[in-house]
């Protein structure tokens, strides 16, 4: 008999039923940190070692792309050995590794490429304009809106005939010649990825029946966030359900309080239909939470508990107590962020490590305070889904030039670098490009080349065009046989974006140089997913794919920065949810709609569940939201957890309370309060963070806008209020 204590052991008994059942359909629902994510990683070992299926029969889906690395290295951990075979990734990821296998049965040329969301819309803005429509009425941004939403429900436009709505009629053309322009480009969006997957399957029995045999086991983490078309993808691999013509065992991990991408068309439902779909399914429930004190649990129940039409779950744990949920009331966002950071520090003095903190937030635009608060101390943090790396400028820019190197139809690359650097190639010389492109169906590489050769242009603007052209050409030529790295860094060379950057002065052009270099390191460090695949590709698909997930200094001690959204699936010993505020966290466009407060609520949720040991939670009672000044109130989530589970903190020697009067103790003869924008004649701009002491004692800390925070005596520094 072989020993399968070291599968089982670690385990409780509700997480070894799961991991040991028989072969069958199996549901776990269980809240947060209760093991699923472990259950699911035991389970593939188990199928593994025990029942002896061959790593090719398992599919397992994860919910980020850090999620599918991490969950193939605990599978190596438990099996000791490389989890080669297994097919692990995320939705996307998954579909299209397919379409790179079978692009030929899915209709796209062979080398298309990935369009993410940020060239979506400038081709979809492109496309409005060729359409001459007004584009204050049809934004682009509805019209992406659109799109994806039908895509995701599985709507082709031949699909939509609701043409007596005129809205509706005029999203429809757009959506037709969008994709138009994408199947002239070889262009495939996020929602693409997974429609198409869909109907490949859908519509080739064979390749059906290839799958259907190969996966017999197909186990997906977070299942209450799949959506519609994800759901249909995994049914028609599995087979229909009933147990008879069932070709593969679905195993589904998930928990409906943790459901947060609703808005994206996730539908909480498929757990709720899951039994009704699978009849013969098993449901477990996992009870016990391993991951927080009973003072965070308690809170995060009692907050969820608000929420109706739950499955309904009660968890537990056995970690004790521990200590009680922070609460800072700010005075502003600054003063927010300086907090945070004040106690990471403690933290880290108290021999904790900064990886272990992490600061979570609503909306992206919030991490900008925070990084700077990090950057003046010095600490080094990483930002995971704001601008990632593969998003920023130069990053997009070098890319871009790869891209049209690989596939010159793409016309998305082509819009973006064709003047950058700049190369004297007008405005008009684009638009007269865009418009032979337009009239005779070809994409923007053929028209350039077309007017070219027909001599339409004035001499100028042929120069200008045929030397973009021809440097595309000499890049590719030049570059044929080298190592990706050698590629990546020949292209920033010749295509002249270092010389470019390199012009402009200061820390942003020295970043920006920085990072051209860390995409030759990114290249160099590359391994594709699969042998045998032409590397620029799987690279270019790569960037496209994770957006940076892996940005940053992986070995280096990070503050971990991120939204709540991507915080799914995580834990740390450290957690500071930020800018808990009614406007923002619930977010204003789902406060009046209870189905979406429901949705914040349960992000609210996913936010607590992360801490492990400590949680501190802060809002800010003046915070500038989109150029404004606001004066949020504390958030409702706030006063959903019970006040004995709360204690209220102070910073030392502080005014910590601003309550209009407080806000302006000590400070009264100096007319100064916290909050409050002032000038220094040497500093410049700054803001009041703290005011301590009396008379001639009385110290002020500002945080200047050029300078950082400084201690100044107020009656030597001579502060011009500013209104
Ligand atoms: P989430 O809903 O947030 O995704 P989860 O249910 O997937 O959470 P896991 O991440 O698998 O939970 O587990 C939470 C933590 O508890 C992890 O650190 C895990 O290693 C630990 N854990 C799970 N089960 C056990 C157990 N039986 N004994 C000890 N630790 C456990
Ligand atoms: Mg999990």
């Amino acid at each position: 008999m072989m020993d399968i204590t070291y599968l089982l052991d670690p385990l409780n008994d509700a997480q070894q039923e799961a991991v040991s059942a028989p072969l069958g359909h199996i549901l776990v629902v269980a809240g947060a940190g209760s093991g699923k994510t472990r259950v699911l990683a035991h389970r593939i070992a188990w199928l593994l070692q025990v029942e002896r299926f061959s790593p090719f029969s398992i599919l397992a889906v994860t919910f980020t792309n850090k999620a599918a690395t991490e969950m193939r290295s605990r599978i190596e951990v438990l099996l000791e050995s490389p989890a080669a075979g297994i097919w692990v990734g995320t939705f996307h990821g998954i579909a299209h590794r397919l379409l790179r296998s079978h692009w030929r049965e899915a209709g796209l040329p062979q080398a298309f490429q990935i369009l993410d969301n940020d060239d979506q819309y400038r081709l979809i803005k492109r496309v409005i304009r060729e359409l001459e429509l007004d584009e204050d009425q049809w934004p682009a941004r509805r019209a992406q809106w659109y799109i994806n939403g039908c895509k995701d429900e599985g709507l082709r436009p031949q699909c939509i005939d609701d043409r007596s709505d005129r809205s509706t009629a005029v999203l429809l053309t757009i959506y037709q010649a969008y994709e138009a322009a994408c199947a002239r480009s070889g262009l495939v969006d996020f929602a693409e990825l997974l429609l198409r997957a869909l109907e490949l399957l859908r519509n080739d029995s064979a390749l059906l029946a290839h799958y259907r045999q190969r996966f017999q086991h197909i186990l997906v983490d977070e299942f209450q966030d799949t959506n519609a078309i994800q759901y249909a993808w995994l049914r028609l691999l599995v087979g229909e359900g009933s147990s008879g013509d069932a070709s593969g065992w679905l195993f589904a991990v998930g928990d409906d309080d943790q459901s947060i991408y609703g808005w994206r068309g996730a539908r909480i439902e498929n757990i709720q239909q899951f039994t009704r779909h699978y009849p013969d399914a098993k449901t477990i429930r996992l009870e016990q939470n391993y991951r927080s004190t009973g003072t965070i649990l308690a809170a995060s129940n009692a907050v969820i508990s608000q929420n109706s039409g739950r499955l309904g779950k009660e968890l537990w744990t056995g970690r004790g107590e521990g200590e009680s949920i922070y609460l800072y009331r700010a005075i502003n966002d600054l003063d927010e962020a300086h907090f945070v950071v004040e106690r990471i520090n403690r933290w880290v003095e108290e021999g904790g490590l900064r990886g272990e903190c992490a600061v979570l937030y609503r909306s992206n635009a919030q991490s900008r305070a925070l990084e700077e608060a990090l950057l003046q101390k010095g600490i080094p943090y990483r930002v995971h889904g704001g601008l990632r790396f593969f998003e920023r400028a130069e990053i997009r820019d070098a890319m871009a030039y790869l891209r049209l190197i690989h596939n010159r139809n793409d016309d998305a690359a082509f819009e973006r670098v064709v003047n950058v650097p700049a190369r004297g190639i007008g405005a008009r010389t684009v638009e007269g490009v865009r418009e032979l492109a337009r009239e005779s169906g070809l994409t923007l590489w053929r028209a350039a080349l077309q007017l070219q050769q027909q001599q339409r242009l004035t001499a100028r603007a042929a120069k200008a065009l045929g030397g973009f052209l021809r440097l595309v050409e000499t890049l590719d030529n030049d570059t044929q046989g080298l190592e990706l790295a050698e590629q990546v860094a020949h292209v920033h060379q010749h295509s002249g974006l270092i010389a470019h950057f390199g012009k402009e002065r200061g820390e942003k052009a020295q970043a920006r140089l920085d990072n051209l270099e860390e995409l030759v390191n990114a290249a160099r460090n590359f391994v594709p997913e699969e042998d045998g695949a032409p590397r620029l590709a799987a690279f270019l698909s790569h960037a496209a794919l994770e957006a940076g997930e892996a940005q940053g200094d992986a070995w280096e001690d990070c503050v971990q920065l991120m939204t709540l959204h991507s915080a799914k699936g995580l834990e740390f010993p450290l957690v500071f949810l930020v800018g808990v505020e009614e406007g923002l966290f619930p977010h204003r466009m789902s406060v009046a709609d209870p189905a979406r407060l429901e949705e914040e609520r349960r992000l609210c949720y996913v936010g607590m569940t992360r801490a492990m040991r400590v949680l501190y939670i802060t809002f800010a009672e003046r915070r500038r939201l989109h150029g404004k000044e606001t004066y949020p109130k504390a958030s409702r989530f706030i006063g959903e957890i019970p006040p004995k589970l709360v204690q209220e903190v102070r910073m030392r020697g502080v005014v910590c309370r601003p309550s209009a009067a407080a806000g302006r103790v000590s400070s009264a003869q100096s007319g100064l309060e916290l909050g409050q924008a002032v000038q220094h004649a040497l500093f410049g701009p700054g803001v009041v963070l703290r005011l301590e002491g009396e008379g001639e004692q009385a110290r002020v800390q500002v945080n200047f806008e050029a300078g950082g925070a400084k201690w100044l005596m107020v009656s030597l520094a001579g502060l011009q209020p500013l209104c």
